[in-house]
């Protein structure tokens, strides 16, 4: 936060030595600075408070953060990409194991946590309800009767492909070999829902099902 320059505010003169023995950040000369500021001074830099604010406000008509801001965005988006290619054995074979790992962890978190969990439920019970609801809503209004199997073998499937891609496709992203089933028409996209059908499903990798998001392609 700003400090106000007050410029009625009657400033005490303060020897930069004095100021910094009492700890204190600024003092005050009692002369106006080189661009005739009547301003306090910062003791680490003997700058004047008036100029570094003038300085900043510079900085920022002329875009300079935001161009900061971006620039720093393409970095990282480059950072992410080179790591992902150099680990990309590694982030498919967690991908492979990690969803069994991560159900066993559940169980056993759930397990050691029961009274915990329980009162989380009682303190947060409508929560809990839309929750439920929801998925009840997309799940069961959006199913139809016998194809349980169907859909259970097109999930099998998807692991299935990513092992075998994981085994034989050599590639930098290893998001183009890891395989998700994705909803054709989403369950719960904004203007229509899809069925949770096999025929609404379809596999798609994951860099694809990312960039598609909940739209209809
Ligand atoms: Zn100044």
């Amino acid at each position: 936060m700003r400090r106000p320059l007050d410029m009625n505010e009657e400033l005490k003169v303060l020897a930069r030595s004095d100021a910094k023995s009492a700890g204190l950040k600024r003092y005050f000369t009692g002369e106006p600075c080189i661009h005739g500021h009547l301003s306090e001074r910062l003791v680490s830099t003997r700058q004047c408070i008036a100029c570094k604010r003038a300085d900043a406000d510079r900085l920022k008509e002329s875009g300079y953060f935001i161009d900061y801001r971006s620039a720093h965005r393409e970095f990282a988006k480059t950072y992410h990409k080179k790591w992902r290619t150099d680990n990309k054995s590694l982030i498919i074979q967690k991908r492979l194991d990690g969803r069994d790992d991560s159900l066993v962890q559940r169980a056993e978190y759930r397990e050691k946590n029961r009274d915990k969990i329980r009162q989380h439920y009682h303190n947060n019970k409508g929560l809990y309800v839309s929750y439920v609801r929801k998925r009840q809503a997309a799940k069961i209004n959006r199913s139809l009767c016998g194809y349980d199997e169907e859909i259970k073998e097109i999930y099998v499937q998807a692991r299935k492909l990513t092992e075998k891609l994981a085994a034989c496709v050599d590639t930098d992203d290893p998001e183009q070999i890891i395989m998700h089933v994705d909803h054709i028409i989403p369950l719960q996209g904004r203007e229509v829902s899809g069925l949770h059908v096999p025929w609404n499903l379809q596999i798609i990798s994951a860099s694809d099902n990312r960039s598609k998001g909940n739209r209809i392609e």
